[in-house]
């Protein structure tokens, strides 16, 4: 026989041409599945993580297809924002990172490379890059409805999504911290960060100290400690200024300058200070006294104003600093002034807490920890001293603070928890205060109760992200929702500010069901009474277009609401809660989101996969190099959607493998034309179960189980039904009824290669849309199933003892057990109790008289019972089948196995010791 050869490329070609238009799907009588994924953003190529993230929901959409339904799968570009900008202004600049990742790792053509200087450019690449790729793979999207989120109609759509957030109240305006970059002037979303994406804005409260006619200010956490500080510390190698801050004269750090100046303080620096001219200066504040500036390296000049002020009885860093220099021998006249009793600790507890743990040095891991323990212990229990006015911290804190901005000149200060805060462009992050600042009001807890109430009524895979997603609508705060660069549709209420990305990219799931047609309209006709049309119904007067309008309406009304959205779990904490909130601020509850799949991240060799460090494999590479269906089985089968999934180029090449063994023996088998035999009913039977598993695993999401069921579970079971019919024998023609199920259980994993040996198999049109298959409970045959697993564990036993004792054997002898132990394992099988039963048995006046033997076999039974499946226990407590006679069926098979004459015996008479050990399922093996 002649096989034709297994060239995933041919393949490949093939499937395209055949495939052409059938994915694009349009409302019919079936029933419709609905599923979309987070649109990407073009801004550089796609790598194998982009890969698993578009794979799994085509896994899904195919095995819907197959299933019958009409299935949709629209996919779009999101292109608003300012990373794109920001990116063709480096290049315009020349910067060498931007280009050699541009150039070397995207491999851009020089001649296109140098067009990149227009944002719209590089989206446009980068768009047409995906949906080459997309198709690459084999997703099944249908490519009509794709659009850009800047096209003139999205436009509207958008402002028509926001004048209902208007009217709702959920778009206010005011001042507020943010993350900022000062050089694209721009403030900075979660995805225009570098680094830093879990540092949060913190209010800290400036001490201002006096220092001649000047301030110098410390901004602290904890104000009430004002009445121990001892002193302040400054770093001698940092550059500070003394700048005139609000008409005062300020001494900070050069960095702090910038800062302030961002946070709503007129800043005119004066003149530069040298670190190591203010050591030994004084200070004073009317809560401590005068204390002196002491040098210290650990303090960060581009932490907050650059200047700290020290608690050495209450804070860890402060003490050992101290410590240190004292036991080099200076200003040991300096005592930590204790201000807070806690319970658990001495007059001390930062020296407490430091000499208990042994802490020798300021580098110490451990001080973190430490200063933490403190804080928290002193603020959910530590109390003031009475002559400071005895109350408790948390108490205290609040009121101090009031008093220093009263009387004492103190001012808040705004800066990050976590550093270092990077922006895309490279620059670092700073807090700004922003005035005329739009949000959206995330913090309303009466919209928050409206997305719990929706959450609790969707699906949600895995179960675990649940509490996630309730944790994230809790903690959300008022959102920036403006910009002012970047590309994206107009503030309706102040033009000179976009709508930035992540609030712009809440409800396109609806948009996608009339996006192919609405391009038909004049954007210019697209008044909000449109859309209310549309999406909800409503009528008025002159609407234009109305017969496109209707068309666009059915469309909606057929595939909403979406059945499931997928993506990265990192999203939860934004987009996936987002998208929830502005649904259920502008659709019917019967129009609301169903379902979510949160996935986990991608590895690439055992690292987190980020095109800024370089560590990608682009997806178009891994098709060329390995074939889509390969990627796609690889990223399916190495791990389930949400967890982790870890590229290695090695196992991808067994993937392959893996693939050529299934391709080359269906060919193999797909003619057989032998008489079935009673092998053929248990794989008939096996087949049956592998249906059901695949489709309940596919149901679930659960990808690399479903692949184990359909690709693992059946080859194994081929194996042995070939090995069971010996090597002259073909198999019989029912084998050509398996190769059509397993095709088609695996068409939507490696579709390419499906459709191939779909005509190969001569089935009827495309194995895309070819029937799922369905298991046959008439042909499910417990009892062939436990003759075999019967058999294939004595092959297996019979196979380790041989090993064992290592000689050539004359013959071999399987003893089966009697049938009272046969009574034996039924009663124990049967029974609730495992611990009680034995007792029971031997109240039988027939096992009593067998004594110790009843006993021990008991035990026995119990170990065995205890180590089978449940799908050999519970078929033989209903029915059970004779040892014998599968045994003696299977003499000539196990002659051929070990080329020695084969005998089967009643164990007991038999006259072998060892014999006697034979239990039910179990029987004894003896080789001579
Ligand atoms: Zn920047």
């Amino acid at each position: 026989m002649v096989l034709t050869e297994f060239d995933l490329t041919k393949f490949e070609e093939e499937a395209q041409e055949r495939w052409g238009h059938a994915f694009e799907s349009n409302p019919s009588n079936l029933e419709k599945f609905y599923l979309t994924v987070a649109y990407p953003y073009p801004s550089g190529a796609m790598h194998v993580g982009h890969g698993r993230t578009y794979i799994v929901p085509d896994v899904v959409a195919r095995y819907q297809r197959m299933r019958g339904r009409q299935v949709l799968y629209p996919m779009a570009f999101h292109v608003t924002g300012a990373p794109v900008v920001g990116i063709s202004k480096r290049i315009a600049n020349k910067d060498p990172k931007t280009i050699h990742l541009y150039r070397d790792l995207y491999k851009v053509p020089q001649n296109v490379l140098e067009e990149f200087t227009d944002p719209l450019t590089i989206v446009r690449h980068f768009a047409a890059e995906y949906q080459r790729v997309m198709t690459a793979c084999g997703l099944s999207i249908d490519w009509r409805r794709r659009f850009i989120t800047v096209d003139p109609t999205y436009s509207k759509f958008i402002e028509w999504q926001w004048k209902y957030l208007f009217e709702a109240g959920h778009v206010i305006k005011g001042a507020h911290p943010v993350r900022f970059c000062t050089v694209d002037d721009n403030p900075v979303g979660d995805h225009d960060l570098l680094e830093g994406d879990k540092a949060e804005v913190i209010k800290f409260t400036m001490v201002m100290f006096r220092f001649g006619d000047a301030f110098i200010p410390t901004a602290t956490l904890r104000p009430e400690t004002i009445h121990g500080v001892t002193n302040l510390w400054a770093n001698p190698a940092v550059t500070y200024v003394r700048a005139i801050v609000d008409g005062k004269p300020w001494i900070v750090s050069k960095e702090a300058a910038e800062k302030l100046a961002l946070q709503d303080h007129t800043v005119e620096i004066k003149e530069e200070i040298r670190g190591s001219d203010l050591v030994d200066k004084k200070v004073s504040h009317p809560l401590c006294g005068e204390v002196t500036i002491l040098p210290a390296d650990f303090v960060d000049p581009d932490m907050a104003t650059g200047m700290v002020m020290s608690v050495p009885a209450h804070a860890p860093f402060d003490y050992i600093a101290l410590r240190d220099l004292q036991q080099a021998g200076k200003y040991t006249d300096i005592k930590p002034v204790p201000l807070i009793k806690v319970e658990g600790y001495g007059a001390v507890p930062a020296a407490d807490a430091v000499e208990k743990a042994g802490i020798k040095s300021q580098m110490d891991s451990r001080m973190d920890s430490l200063t933490q323990e403190i804080y928290s212990a002193e603020f959910s229990k530590g109390k003031l001293f009475e002559k400071y006015g005895g109350k408790p911290v948390r108490v205290a804190r609040d009121e101090v603070a009031e008093l220093m901005v009263e009387k004492y000149d103190s001012k808040v200060m705004y800066e990050f928890d976590l550093r270092p805060v990077i922006c895309r462009c490279g620059n670092k992050v700073k807090v700004k205060i922003l005035h005329d600042q739009w949000f959206l009001k995330y913090s309303d807890p009466e919209w928050k109760q409206q997305v719990k109430d929706q959450l609790a009524d969707m699906a949600l895979v895995p179960p675990e992200v649940r509490a996630e997603f309730d944790r994230t609508v809790d903690w959300l705060k008022d959102w920036a929702c403006t910009r002012r660069v970047g590309l994206g549709t107009r503030f309706p209420w102040d033009k000179a500010q976009l709508i930035e990305p992540l609030s712009d990219s809440t409800i396109y799931m609806a948009y996608y069901t009339i996006a192919h047609k609405i391009r038909e309209i004049d954007p210019k006709l697209l008044t909000p009474e449109v859309f209310d049309y549309i999406f909800l119904g409503k009528k008025s007067p002159d609407l234009p277009e109305k017969k496109k309008l209707d068309a666009m309406r059915e469309e909606y009304l057929y595939w909403y609401p979406y059945d499931f959205r997928f993506s990265a779990k990192d999203l939860i904490s934004n987009h996936l809660t987002f998208q929830l909130f502005h649904h259920v601020t502008i659709f019917p509850k019967e129009k609301l989101p169903q379902g979510m799949v949160v996935f986990g991240m991608g590895l690439l060799n055992g690292a987190k996969m980020s095109s800024s460090k370089g560590n990608v494999f682009l997806l178009e590479d891994a098709v060329a190099e390995f074939g889509a269906d390969t990627v796609r089985m690889f990223l399916m089968g190495s791990a389930e959607p949400w967890q982790d999934f870890d590229w290695r180029n090695e196992l991808v090449l067994s993937t392959k493998k893996q693939i050529e063994r299934f391709y080359n023996t269906v060919l193999e088998i797909k003619d057989a034309s032998g008489e079935p035999h009673d092998i053929d009913r248990w794989l008939a039977s096996r087949l049956q179960a592998h249906i059901t598993r695949t489709t309940e695993a596919l149901d679930k999401f659960q990808t690399r189980q479903a692949l184990q069921e359909a690709y693992f579970g059946i080859e194994t079971d081929l194996k042995w039904y070939r090995r069971r019919l010996g090597k002259d024998c073909d198999g019989s023609r029912e084998l050509r009824t398996l190769c059509s199920v397993w095709t088609r259980l695996l068409a939507p994993f490696i579709p390419f290669t499906a459709e191939h040996l779909w005509k190969e198999l001569a089935g009827e049109g495309l194995a895309s849309f070819a029937p799922w298959p369905v298991a046959d409970g008439r042909l499910v045959n417990e009892k062939a199933e436990l003759a075999e697993e019967l058999l294939s564990r004595t092959v297996e036993d019979i196979e380790s003892i041989r090993k064992l004792i290592q000689i050539t054997p004359k013959a071999i002898t399987i003893a089966l057990a009697p049938e009272w132990k046969h009574q034996v394992f039924r009663t124990i099988a049967a029974s609730e109790d495992k611990n009680t039963v034995v007792k029971e048995i031997m109240k039988d006046e027939s096992m009593r008289k067998r004594g110790k033997d009843a006993t021990d076999a008991a035990k026995q039974i119990t170990t065995l019972i205890h180590r089978l499946p449940p799908h050999v226990v519970e078929p033989l407590l209903r029915e059970p089948i004779s040892e014998k006679a599968v045994f003696e069926s299977a003499i000539p098979f196990l002659e051929q196995e070990f080329g020695v004459p084969v005998h089967i015996v009643e164990a007991e008479g038999s006259g072998h010791v060892k014999a006697l050990t034979a239990l039910p399922f179990k029987p004894s093996i003896i080789i001579e």
